[in-house]
């Protein structure tokens, strides 16, 4: 069984643990850079990408990170992840930067107030059977996509993209009840091996 990290400074970590277990996979919290020893894949999960990405540089982990999923560790991010390995952030805090390793632009909280939550079936490529329930909260906008693989789209915007074994999605799966693409990162971190 491949081991799976699940940043937990903040936000929807138990949520992914409980999908990944399920998926086949061990899981590990991380909190510290020793906690990137000897992972398989890594989950960036949803929550505030501010107050992730500040408690990162706090402990000395967004380096080591960076350096770790740069180097080609699977990743799974969503939502808040996804912003917060975005190469551009548009209406961040302050100058807020993160990993910088996935070429698209996300505007954070894009959809708006009145849509601050919504779910809509997706259409994922490669993805056979029905459609997936994308559940989207406060979700990124990607305003522009750069050198990656656009895997799903809903109203004409990317919300799921690919580089290399890197997978971000601006909805939340771990929330949809819906295993298939924690199976699909399981097999993947198995295979990286
Ligand atoms: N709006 C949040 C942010 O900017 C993301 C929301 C989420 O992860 N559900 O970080």
């Amino acid at each position: 069984m491949p081991l799976i990290g699940v940043l937990a400074m903040q936000g929807a970590f138990a949520e992914h643990v409980r999908a990944l277990e399920k998926a086949g996979a061990r899981t590990r919290l991380v909190r510290t850079r020793e906690d990137l020893e000897g992972l398989d894949g890594i989950v960036l999960p949803g929550g505030e990408s501010t107050t992730m990405t500040m408690l990162m540089e706090r402990v000395g982990l967004l380096e080591p990170l960076r350096d770790a999923i740069g180097g080609g560790l699977p990743t799974l991010a969503t939502c808040a992840g996804m912003i917060v390995l975005a190469r551009e952030i548009a209406d961040g805090m302050g100058d807020q930067r993160g990993l910088g390793l996935l070429d698209i632009a996300v505007r954070r909280n894009g959809y708006g107030r009145q849509v601050d939550s919504f779910e809509a079936p997706l259409q994922i490529a490669g993805m056979d059977g029905k459609t997936f329930p994308g559940v989207f909260i406060r979700a990124p906008l990607v305003e522009r996509t750069g050198d990656v693989e656009v895997v799903a789209e809903h109203d004409g915007h990317p919300v799921a993209v690919r580089h290399g074994r890197i997978t971000a999605l601006g909805f939340h799966p771990e929330l949809s009840g819906d295993l298939r693409l924690h199976r699909e990162f399981v097999r993947l971190a198995s295979g990286s091996r």
